[in-house]
């Protein structure tokens, strides 16, 4: 058991079962994608860890880039404002992956995919380590998935409970 702040924590994934499904995902991603040139595009922060491995495990030719959602607060008539930040290349054209540490919702994956829809890439797929089925709300199908889990928070590998536990190599389970 870990404290992080007021928490406590259990563990729950281990780092090798975590690293075995980052080498499915990106052997999976390889028989895809021969031949071709993918854009691989973490985001941030949640994602540093997995697109890292990630990255570390697909053997063919690719592009690693990061981006990060900034949100604002628009006019009142606008609200919640989501902006795109750090994308500093033309992807038109090109195959775009998404490599998302957690799919909760799917509100963020969603905002996201107008996103880069947007910039008339070719093809736009979406890799997620982590997806709670239970609290999903959209019809986004998502072609890289690494482990589904129950509607519990979670800690560690890129995943943070209020700015803490990123740097954890496991995952983490808060503890009820
Ligand atoms: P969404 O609901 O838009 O799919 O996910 C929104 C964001 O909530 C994720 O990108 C992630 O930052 C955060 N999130 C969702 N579930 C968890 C969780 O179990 N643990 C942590 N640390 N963050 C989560």
């Amino acid at each position: 058991m870990i404290q992080i702040h007021d928490k406590h924590f259990v563990p729950f994934i281990t780092a090798a079962d975590i690293e075995a499904v980052i080498i499915r995902m990106a052997k999976q991603a390889e028989a895809d994608f021969a031949g071709e040139v993918p854009v691989f595009i973490g985001v941030l922060n949640g994602a540093f860890m997995v697109l890292a491995d990630f990255a570390k495990h697909y053997t063919l030719p690719c592009e690693v880039s990061f981006v990060k959602l900034a949100s604002y607060e628009g006019t009142s008539t606008t609200g919640e404002i989501k902006q795109l930040i750090g994308l500093n290349q033309n992807l038109e054209g090109r195959i775009v992956v998404i490599i998302e540490d957690i799919v909760d919702t799917g509100n963020t994956i969603e905002e996201l995919k107008k996103m880069f829809e947007a910039q008339k890439v070719k093809q736009l797929k979406i890799a997620t380590l982590f997806f709670k089925p239970e609290a999903y709300t959209k019809n986004i199908h998502l072609d890289y998935i690494g482990f589904e889990i129950p509607n519990k928070f979670i800690v560690g590998y890129g995943l943070d409970y209020d700015g803490q536990g990123r740097n954890l190599p496991e995952i983490y389970q808060l503890h009820q």
